[in-house]
């Protein structure tokens, strides 16, 4: 800026002094008293509970965090014939918290599926448009599926029969004496269940049947009594499992032997303890070069292999032992079907083992595209978070999942018989491959509470997820030309308008509770995603925002996180102030919506203005009373006159020229440059977010200027607001938000001069001329 500009703002800012008292008291009467609280920029002391000595103000965890510990020895047996799991565990839970605890909550969510389920009647919908036919036997026809659990025993360490009272989807196991604070205890659980056809009841869990072959592929989880959460947040988190609220579990450590038909493939969390007794010697020598393989999977077990295994329906069993540390749950998955292969991806110091198992009607989209997202999602993950701490992450694919546990999870992606498959499907599948790999970071390691936070995991995974694919398009050229980018559903800012802009009384904040809302993709995943992404692109930049984000994961990495101290970490590391930001995304179901209202061009006059004379009337004075001013004239208001059109301020204003003359010598006076045009230009905000208000003006030679003005501008006026610009050259073109970064739902009061909206009707005019 040179000095002249200086100097001229410095005049201005004594005008709007001047008159300011008075226009504000004017302004104030005629609009809505609300516009003027400044609720939006509000901090959030009022909806956060922390900080605590728990959770510290900063985010992190405080200097009496603390969390439990579950550890479980479990013997598993599958019954294939009849579709059946039945096992023992033995859990030892470790009191970390300070409270003496008089009673245990141990989650039976099988119980879900049980024939007396509450589930099915908490919904209050009528009839569907339509039903898929599975659906609707499901629903009208069939007797309701027998799959809750059935609890043979819980017995205390020394073998002698626990009490215990299961109410719906928990259960109470009634210990003689309180678990002292600093104690553990240890007793078992015996139990079975039937397994679910997954394809049908659409389970988290379950079996696909393949009638062909007379085979079925099992992916199963939540399968055995899990210990809930006891923290300092909810006490004990034994919120019932609806169906949709997810998942709380504390860490621990498991050690799990599962036993299947001899001819069964099988993978699961934890590290394989007998890979000697359950592998071929063929399978030992490539798992050895898989692990040297860091550029493409190595197969395992081939198609042909397993094609072959599909006939054997073996009848003796092969039992396979793992141990994993530190995991928050279960999960594994076992066929003969599987094709297995594998690769190695470097991760920090350490090799990890990318992983995927698939039957055949997976292939071949499945042996070209699924080890690959998976090694690219713990890339582009760990680099955002921590270095993936596990040896492997597993791709299963199973026909209509997406559904994630420590170091395996489940995917869809079916090609058509044949096996051509559409882009669609094939974009589905790496993305749901990426989206519930991810969720290793978020939930499993960042452990929040997903049965009451939704959003937590979903949100911050399919924000990563967005970056992941976008890594994944510029790195496999075969998949994605180097000149496009990877066609992401979600983390544009423009995916989220219709739902942002949608009726309100399907919309909830984000921050509720996952059973409580419509539209869950949205609600959980889209918007938070979304939110993120622009906070990360548009509002802080992508050094804060990363350097900030990375805090976060590696404070709460193997910890409880709740959505406060995922807030407050975002701040502390970056010296943003996000609080409006959290207020207008996360806790309301307001939108974007920045426009341009207005725009007045004025002049230099040495004259005093209409508003001017009646200022000084009204105070019996007059100009020598005053110091030697500037006015600008409008140009379309009496105070115009056509003589001051197109001069430079100096030579409209005398008491301007005279402050020049007496303050710069004279060859100062010769660099400068004046602005000739003067714009008053109103901004509005019919949305309730505040947003940086992003600008590009356009000049009568063509040029732009980009100007992003702080969020903050709509601190004091929600509802509208004034920039003047001061300009050598005149201004053509005022559009806000060029480039579609904010959500913005109405894109109409988005340009100056307004641009033509054609009706559709006009529209439907030219196509049929152009026929
Ligand atoms: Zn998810």
């Amino acid at each position: 800026m040179n000095r002249f500009k200086y100097c001229f703002a410095s005049l201005l800012f004594l005008f709007g002094a001047v008159v300011m008292a008075q226009e504000e008291g004017d302004v104030k009467e005629e609009r809505d008293p609300g516009h003027y609280n400044q609720s939006k920029f509000k901090q959030l002391y009022e909806e956060f509970s922390s900080p605590n000595t728990y959770r510290s103000a900063s985010g992190a965890p405080g200097p009496d965090y603390y969390q439990q510990q579950a550890d479980y020895v479990m013997d598993i047996y599958l019954d294939d014939k009849n579709a059946k799991i039945n096992g023992e565990e033995t859990i030892t839970y470790h009191n970390n918290s300070p409270d003496d605890l008089e009673f245990l909550w141990v989650q039976l969510d099988q119980n879900v599926r049980a024939k007396d389920s509450k589930s099915p009647l908490r919904n209050g919908n009528g009839v569907n448009i339509a039903y898929t036919a599975g659906n609707f036997a499901e629903t009208y026809i069939n007797e309701p599926f027998d799959g809750g659990f059935n609890i043979e025993s819980v017995k205390d360490d020394s073998g002698k029969p626990l009490s215990y009272t299961i109410n719906q989807t928990m259960m109470r196991i009634n210990i003689a004496e309180p678990l002292k604070s600093g104690e553990k205890i240890s007793f078992s659980i015996k139990w079975w269940y039937n397994i679910p056809d997954h394809t049908v009841n659409r389970a988290r869990s379950g079996y696909e049947y393949f009638p062909k072959d007379g085979n079925r592929a099992y992916v199963i989880a939540q399968f055995f009594p899990r210990m809930a959460v006891y923290s300092d947040v909810e006490g004990w988190q034994n919120h019932q499992f609806w169906g949709s609220g997810e998942f709380a579990l504390p860490f621990g450590n498991y050690d799990v032997s599962i036993t299947v038909p001899a001819d069964h493939v099988l993978d699961a969390t934890g590290v394989l303890q007998n890979r000697d007794d359950v592998f071929s010697k063929d399978m030992m020598k490539r798992y050895k070069q898989a692990k040297k393989s860091y550029d493409k999977p190595v197969v395992i077990v081939t198609q042909e292999e397993a094609e072959a295994a599909e006939k054997g329906f073996a009848t003796d069993t092969k039992t396979w032992k793992f141990k994993a540390t530190n995991v928050r749950d279960y999960g594994f998955a076992t066929s003969r079907k599987f094709i297995w292969d594998m690769q190695a991806v470097k991760i920090g110091s350490k090799d990890v083992m990318a992983v995927s198992l698939y039957p055949k009607e997976g292939n071949p989209l499945w042996e070209e595209q699924s080890t690959k997202a998976v090694a690219q999602t713990l890339k582009t993950y760990s680099k955002h978070t921590f270095d993936y701490p596990y040896h492997k992450a597993i791709s299963v694919h199973a026909k209509n999942q997406g559904m994630e546990y420590p170091m395996i999870c489940w995917n869809y992606g079916r090609p058509n018989e044949d096996g051509t498959y559409s882009d669609r499907t094939k974009y589905g599948m790496i993305s749901v491959i990426i989206h519930e790999v991810g969720h290793n970071f978020f939930p499993m390691i960042v452990n929040s509470d997903e049965r009451q936070w939704g959003w937590m995991d979903e949100g911050l995974d399919t924000f990563m997820q967005y970056l992941a694919e976008q890594d994944f398009g510029k790195n496999n050229p075969e998949v994605i030309a180097p000149n496009e980018k990877y066609p992401s559903r979600r983390g544009e800012p423009s995916k989220i308008v219709p739902y942002m802009s949608g009726d309100q009384s399907f919309i909830s904040p984000i921050m509720s509770n996952p059973e409580n809302v419509y539209q869950l993709g949205p609600n959980a995943y889209g918007k938070p995603a979304t939110a993120l992404n622009i906070l990360r692109e548009t509002v802080m930049g992508e050094e804060l925002f990363d350097h900030a984000f990375k805090t976060y994961a590696q404070r709460w990495m193997f910890k409880h996180p709740t959505p406060e101290d995922f807030f407050r970490t975002m701040e502390d590391a970056s010296a943003v102030d996000l609080d409006w930001y959290w207020r207008g995304w996360f806790y309301t179901t307001d939108y974007v919506d920045i426009g341009v209202k207005g725009v007045k061009k004025y002049y230099v006059s040495n004259k005093p203005t209409k508003e001017m004379e009646k200022y000084m009337a009204d105070r019996n004075l007059t100009e020598a009373d005053l110091p030697p001013l500037v006015y600008l004239a409008e140009e379309d208001s009496e105070d115009f006159a056509p003589e001051l059109k197109g001069k430079s301020p100096t030579e409209t204003s005398q008491n301007l020229k005279e402050f020049m003359m007496d303050n710069m010598t004279e060859a100062e006076r010769a660099q400068v440059e004046e602005p000739k045009y003067f714009y008053e230009i109103t901004f509005d905000k019919p949305g309730g977010i505040p947003m940086p208000l992003i600008v590009e003006y356009t000049y009568a030679d063509g040029t732009t200027e980009s100007v992003t003005y702080p969020p903050e501008i709509w601190r004091k006026n929600d509802a509208e607001v004034k920039r003047v610009m001061a300009t050598e050259k005149e201004l053509v073109g005022i559009v806000v938000d060029p480039k579609l970064e904010t959500a913005d739902i109405d894109t109409t009061n988005n340009s100056w001069p307004k641009k033509e909206e054609k009706s559709d009707f006009d529209k439907f005019k030219e196509n049929i001329k152009g026929k």
